[in-house]
């Protein structure tokens, strides 16, 4: 298939590998900060088949693991409300709240419905104009501009029975949280192309300068991984640090503009938390007060939520690349994707769902772990 086969070629791979295997001098600790790139990287054994100096360590890019527990309690009691339609996109469904998911909610009755499109969740509102349509818009710059865009829809329709339960985040105010962190062992960043395809290169720049770290924007075949892993060695090793576009096939500095505009016109920026992690200046965005009508935490006035983590979970620290997912102790046992304990496990971009499907058996105590089916999602 055009532009995947193509980068999957292993006589490529390997010549990429032995260009970062000549270039290593000293260990180097890289974070890729999508839960995409997760996943190419732990399918195919790239951190595996790279010199043991180049360590990748997995970032918060994962949507569904850093939306915060107060908002997936949030959607459940919007969700368990009579008169209400709540559309998600399938992944939310498993997510544990405290206590209980979507799929719970559904089971007592619930009107929860899975949708492949927020203009879905549009027209089941202009379908029932006696009910309540609440879309969950989750994730990064990736999932922004179809939500605003379904927001900007139903305000020139004039639909008022549709609302958008927000919990978007950006990438570069999580890149420097990761960077101030006193514990932070990250020396050069795989950006996330699809993010840059939506948002350009701009914003980066400044923070490779500031944190004198290498950015490298890549996408999320094998040889995508392995050409950032080259470019941002490549830099480690020659002691500079610059933001690169590995994904020019997909990125353009200025990124989608129309998409951009759109984000501008419905969304403004605002502090948010992050699961595991907690709260990141500027790092989310909110409906703007023009379209707060639209806004399902306004409308349904949700108060009295009580959040409650598994004290087991150590998805915190998985998301900020402190521990790999399989030094959790709850790995494979109490936490399975049939089970999940925390949404790293549920989720089809979190690392310990990537963990369990591809590499249980490889790992030390596998043997005595539980084997279950492909994550749910
Ligand atoms: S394995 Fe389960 S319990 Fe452990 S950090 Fe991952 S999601 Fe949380």
């Amino acid at each position: 298939m055009k532009y995947i086969e193509e980068f999957q070629d292993p006589a490529l791979a390997e010549r990429l590998l032995g260009e970062i295997r000549a270039a290593v001098t000293r260990p180097w600790a890289l974070m890729e900060v999508c839960g995409g790139q997760t996943h190419t990287i732990i399918r195919h054994g790239i951190d595996q088949l790279l010199p043991d100096e180049v360590e990748l360590i997995h970032g918060p890019g994962c949507p569904v693991c850093v939306t915060p527990l107060e908002v997936i309690d949030k959607a459940l009691e919007i969700a368990s409300r009579p008169g209400v339609i709540f559309c998600s996109f399938g992944d939310m469904l498993r997510v544990p709240g405290t206590g209980r998911d979507l799929f719970q909610v559904r089971g007592e009755g619930g009107d929860v419905r899975v949708v492949y499109s927020p203009l879905d969740a549009l027209r089941i509102a202009r379908q029932n104009p006696g009910r309540q349509v609440v879309f969950f818009g989750i994730g990064f710059e990736t999932t922004a501009p179809p939500n605003a865009m379904t927001v900007y829809q139903a305000r020139r329709l004039g639909i008022p029975n549709f609302s958008l339960l927000v919990s978007h985040v950006r990438v570069p105010p999580a890149i420097e949280a990761i960077m101030r962190s006193p514990k932070c062992r990250v020396q050069g960043f795989l950006a996330a192309g699809h993010v840059c395809s939506v948002m350009g290169t701009g914003e980066y720049p400044e923070l490779s300068e500031r944190h004198r770290v290498p950015i490298v924007v890549t996408g999320f075949e094998p040889l995508d991984i392995l050409e950032g892993v080259r470019r941002t060695v490549l830099q480690l090793e020659r002691g500079e640090h610059s933001v690169e576009n590995a994904y020019p096939r997909a990125v353009r500095p200025e990124g989608n503009p129309a998409a951009r505009a759109m984000l501008d016109d419905v969304f403004e920026v605002t502090d948010r938390a992050w699961r595991g992690i907690g709260v990141i200046p500027d790092s989310g965005w909110r409906l703007s007060p023009r379209y707060r009508e639209y806004d399902a935490e306004h409308r349904f006035q949700v108060t009295g939520i009580d959040t409650r983590e598994p004290a087991a979970c150590r998805s915190g620290e998985v998301l900020q690349g402190l521990l790999k997912p399989h030094e959790c102790e709850a790995f494979g046992t109490v936490c399975t994707p049939r089970s999940p304990l925390g949404a790293t496990m549920v989720s089809s971009e979190g690392a310990c769902a990537a963990y369990y499907l591809y590499r249980r058996l490889d790992l030390p105590s596998a043997a005595s772990r539980p084997l279950e089916g492909s994550p749910v999602v």
